[in-house]
């Protein structure tokens, strides 16, 4: 069972003091041998919560079995397709996602998060992608485009103030860049925040905002200086209570159905001094950096759906037959999924390189954080396609899951 506390104690092993006893390896799947592992693995890293430890091998793997068990628990397929049908999220989810210690992968220990890093957090997000492409979004949205904003970026008193709430899953998170007019563009962004006594005033509008019709807390970014450029950008946190904040729409996207997407209107929003998120002036900062960790743990994302692909083609080839044997035994069939399965290794060692890279060494490579969001996302569109042409007509029906795992 992926029990929160399993996963933190999992989390939190901390070298041993170097013995006569310690120096003897136990055996290889004993928790004392994971610690043994631990024990010669002690990183720093900015990036990370002070005192982080890179996980091992071992760590990694037991965090994947136990993530798949809340995933073969809590979103079957028919969680899957209901979340597509409905175009809903099921918001019941959020604290079934905090409870097994998900929402809080790389956040301190202090506020309740597994300070695990993101290998770990990629892991989470293969996963659940694996099972719902939509949900696994909304989770991301949730627990690194606000939560780690929140963790790298916020002060001791805003990370006490908001994120416990949000790694526990009473709350929901969402981050707030794009406008209908600025969006591969975002520099050029037009709402504004005003300073006035004690705060700052937002005016504006924001587009395409996973989790936005739903969310409690937005990390919003807001033109402090209009005429700076990328000079004027501050990042604030705005709670979605506040007066003049408003979701005008949810919209009705072809994939990623019941993550839910909203247009967020700002209408004279005051947002106290205390909730300003980094450095006035300083946002862009705060949104390039993010946004480099941001394309790595959503490259998890295309992972989970290529995965999902061989899931349904691999047991259907193999029992579907024609000319008197199953369709796998033709080798063009059984190319198809040579080249599937190559991709989604191919794809899964870019991504688990790059995200060793930030928990090992400490370094984040912008190429090779936008390369591995760039491979996996393509070739999951491939994975997707051969998936629907092996299963025939089959594939393009909604009784099976393949046109769901392409729209998303
Ligand atoms: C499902 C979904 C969820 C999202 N969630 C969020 C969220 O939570 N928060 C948030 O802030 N945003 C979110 N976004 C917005 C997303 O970040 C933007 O869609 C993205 O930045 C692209 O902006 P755009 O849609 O305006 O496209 P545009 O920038 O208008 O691009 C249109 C096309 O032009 C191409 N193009 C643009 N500029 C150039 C150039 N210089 N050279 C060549 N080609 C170019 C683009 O590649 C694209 O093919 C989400 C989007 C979607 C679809």
């Amino acid at each position: 069972m992926a029990s929160f506390k399993a996963v933190r104690a999992l989390a939190r092993l901390r070298p041993v003091a170097v013995s006569r006893a310690a120096t003897i390896a136990p055996p290889s799947s004993s928790p004392a041998a994971i610690q043994h592992i631990h024990h010669r693995r002690t990183y720093a890293s900015k990036k990370h919560p002070q005192g982080f430890e890179a996980p091992s091998t071992a760590d990694l793997a037991e965090l994947r079995e136990r993530v798949q068990e809340f995933v073969r628990r809590e979103i079957t397929e028919e969680v899957a397709s209901h979340t597509d049908r409905s175009n809903a999220f099921p918001n019941d989810m959020w604290p079934k996602l905090g409870e097994a210690g998900f929402l809080g992968m790389t956040a301190d220990e202090e506020v309740g998060g597994l300070a695990m890093g993101y290998q770990a957090h990629c892991i989470v997000m293969e996963e659940l992608s694996r099972a719902s492409g939509s949900i696994a979004l909304s989770y991301a949205a949730h627990s690194q485009l606000c939560v780690n904003q929140l963790q790298l970026n916020g002060s001791a008193t805003q990370k006490e103030k908001f994120l416990p709430g949000l790694i526990a899953g009473t709350k929901i998170g969402a981050l707030a860049m794009s406008e209908s007019g600025a969006g591969s563009d975002v520099v050029s962004m037009r709402t504004t925040a005003k300073k006035v006594d004690g705060g700052y005033v937002l005016n504006g509008t924001k587009m395409w905002i996973t989790n936005g019709p739903d969310a409690d807390v937005v990390v919003v970014y807001a033109k402090t200086r209009p005429d700076a450029g990328s000079k004027g950008i501050t990042a604030f946190i705005v709670d979605a209570k506040a007066e003049g904040f408003s979701c005008a729409r949810k919209l009705d996207k072809m994939g990623m159905r019941g993550s839910n997407t909203g247009e967020l209107v700002f209408e004279s929003v005051f947002v106290p001094d205390e909730h300003v998120l980094g450095a006035v002036d300083g946002g862009v900062r705060v949104l390039m950096e993010g946004l480099d960790l941001e394309r790595l743990v959503l490259s998890a994302g295309p992972l989970g759906l290529m995965q999902a692909s061989l899931d349904v083609a691999l047991p259907f080839t193999h029992q579907r037959k024609q000319f008197g044997s199953p369709i796998a035994h033709n080798q063009l069939v059984q190319g198809k999924l040579a080249d599937m399965y190559t991709k989604l290794q191919a794809a899964r060692a870019y991504t688990y390189a790059t995200a060793r890279a930030v928990d090992e060494e400490g370094t984040i490579r912008t190429q090779d954080c936008a390369g591995a969001i760039l491979y996996a996302a393509e070739r999951a569109t491939e994975c997707a396609l051969d998936c629907i042409q092996l299963l025939g007509g089959m594939g393009y029906v909604e009784e099976m899951p393949a046109s769901r795992i392409l729209r998303e």
